[in-house]
């Protein structure tokens, strides 16, 4: 029908064609209000051979509304490296912010049901504990840290763990997935069963540089693979009649999916 048509729109709203733009908002908008501690975590990033794959910060910023709006109680975050996003999760959840008695928990085991920690609300996944242990020191300042439990792993078999009882079924309110981009489908799957109906996730890099709009020739050699991870990705989200879906032109890219059913 002629009004399904996906007509060009009357003016390209394409507005972040500039590097200059994009520091203009970040300047003006985004570094004023950024919160002390994840000023910190960019800090003790900097200089880190991968620190660009740190979350933008203004990013960050939709997401803080969002995690206020949601007051998620449990959360999953899949792919931390030194803890920029799970830090921005950490402070603007609820909670009584106070320091815990109790140690972080670093164990490689996976123990969810039972958990004495009655405070613990973000369970953080990451092969990568080094690089975890970059950004701790900032979440241990921020007294957030009691919030966190820190599994040293791939994120699928976690995850599949978690799902094996069916117990945590619909028992997540949001997750952030960052990691391996191939591995995105995957994850997508598990969160659909993990997070409730009503819940969020939010998928990083979705953008990948602008390369999702390059030719796969323009598309510079150390990205085309996870270039294509994220197209067919991105594909597979438009048409998931499970997600209400937005894709935030903000940092690298982030979609952002609620659970409708
Ligand atoms: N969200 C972070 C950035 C994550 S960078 C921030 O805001 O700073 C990507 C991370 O994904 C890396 O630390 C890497 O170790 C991790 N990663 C790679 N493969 C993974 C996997 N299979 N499961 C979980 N994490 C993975
Ligand atoms: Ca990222």
């Amino acid at each position: 029908m002629e009004n399904q048509k996906n007509h060009p729109l009357p003016l390209s709203k394409g507005l972040l064609r500039t590097e200059d733009l994009y520091t203009y908002i970040l300047e003006t908008s985004v570094y004023p209000r950024e919160a002390e501690p994840l000023k910190e975590i960019r800090d003790v990033t900097f200089g880190h051979p991968q620190a660009r794959m740190s979350t933008a910060p203004d990013a960050g910023q939709l997401i803080a509304i969002l995690l206020k709006l949601l007051n998620p109680k449990k959360t999953i975050e899949i792919g931390v490296y030194t803890g920029y996003s799970l830090l921005l999760t950490a402070v603007n959840i609820p909670g009584d912010g106070q320091v815990s008695n109790l140690p972080t928990l670093y164990e490689n085991e996976i123990e969810l049901s039972n958990s004495t920690h009655k405070d613990l609300q973000i369970i953080a996944i990451d092969p990568d504990r080094e690089a975890y242990e970059i950004g701790l020191p900032v979440i241990q300042k921020a007294r957030v840290d009691h919030k966190i439990k820190f599994i040293e792993s791939e994120a699928l078999a976690v995850l599949d763990t978690i799902l094996e009882n069916g117990e945590n079924e619909g028992q997540f309110d949001y997750a952030y997935v960052d990691a391996d981009k191939g591995n995105y489908r995957n994850y997508h799957e598990r969160l659909m069963k993990l997070l409730k109906v009503g819940g969020v996730c939010v998928y990083d890099n979705t953008l990948w540089a602008g390369t999702v709009a390059m030719s796969e020739e323009q598309t510079p050699e150390p990205m085309k693979a996870e270039r294509k991870a994220i197209l067919e990705f991105n594909k597979a989200l438009a048409a998931d009649p499970r997600v209400q879906l937005s894709q935030a032109p903000l940092g690298d890219g982030i979609s952002i999916c609620r659970r409708i059913y």
